[in-house]
Parts: C-alpha cells; structure tokens; sequence
C-alpha cells in the first residue's frame, strides 16, 4: 500500500509557530483509517520548539535554502536554517524509510508550501516558490501537493497504485 507524507498541522496537531493546527480534512481522515499516513511536522522535527516565532526565507525560494544561497529568518532576525534543513533531511529519510511518492503539506508555509511562500518581509505579501521541505521533496521526486489539492494527490494516489503491480 502506497503511503502518503502529510503535514502534522493539516492532521489537527497543534504544531503550527502559533500552537495552532489545521482541519479536519475528510480525505485526510479517510487515509488516517487506511494507516496511510506518514505524519511529520518539519521545524518540529528539526528541533523547533511550539510556539515559536514565525520564519520566512528572503525571496521566499526553499530551493535555494538546501544549497546554502539563503538563510530562514525569524522575525527577530535569528537565524533558524540549520533547524529547518534537519527537518528536511527528516523528511527524505522517512521518504526512503516508506518508499514515499505523495506529500500533502500545507499551503504557504517557509517548510512545507509546495506553490508559494511568504516572501521575507512578514508582510503577508506572497512569491510563488517552495519551503524548504517541499523543495527537498520535490528533489526526491516526491509529487508534493496541498491541503487545496487533495483531490489531485488522491487522483496521483490512484494513478501509483494502477500502475503498481498488486502483492
Ligand atoms: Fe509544521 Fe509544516 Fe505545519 Fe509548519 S506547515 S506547522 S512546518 S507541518
């Protein structure tokens, strides 16, 4: 059975910067009932704490973050790449671990935003770009989708398991 990376805050888990959390989603509930779900929260993982200030990237490019051309900043100016890196390296290994081909991770975030992000200026003004996480993912050859997409990840979903050989 194929499994699917998600985004801990889109499962309700109070992990966001400001404790909060996402949903419910149905199509998500309906994956959590099939023991689908591989649940990582990135910044977590990599050693953030909840709450925590909120980040952005400068330019708002994930991408450009893994090859060490830019910083993750928080609002205060401290410097958390190294944090939100580990939570990338996380997420490829729970990639290989599960033979992950789909993530559903939430929308806009500086980890996880898989269309857009916050652009630096903790402004709300959004760039089209990737977080950190998603870029890595994307890298990996991980089809990334997000919580307004679930329709597609779950049409991505059937495609990989037709084209998979039963066992
Ligand atoms: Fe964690 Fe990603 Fe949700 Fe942010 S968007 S709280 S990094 S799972």
């Amino acid at each position: 059975m194929q499994r699917i990376l998600v985004s801990r805050c889109l499962l309700g888990h109070p992990v966001r910067y400001d404790g909060a959390g996402h949903g419910p989603f149905d199509q998500l509930q309906r994956w959590q009932a099939q023991e689908r779900i591989v649940a990582l929260c990135p910044e977590v993982a990599g050693g953030l704490p909840t709450p925590r200030p909120p980040a952005e990237i400068p330019g708002g490019q994930g991408a450009l973050v893994l090859d060490g051309d830019r910083q993750v900043l928080t609002v205060q100016a401290s410097d958390v790449t190294a944090a939100f890196i580990a939570g990338a390296q996380i997420a490829l290994r729970l990639v290989a671990e599960h033979g992950l081909r789909i993530a559903v991770l939430k929308a806009r975030s500086p980890s996880c935003g898989n269309l857009q992000t916050y652009d630096g200026s903790f402004s709300g003004a959004l760039v089209a770009g990737e977080g950190v996480t998603a870029a890595a993912l994307r890298r990996a050859g991980v089809q990334v989708f997000n919580e307004h997409q679930l329709s597609e990840a779950a049409n991505a979903l059937a495609e990989l398991e037709q084209a998979e050989p039963r066992g």
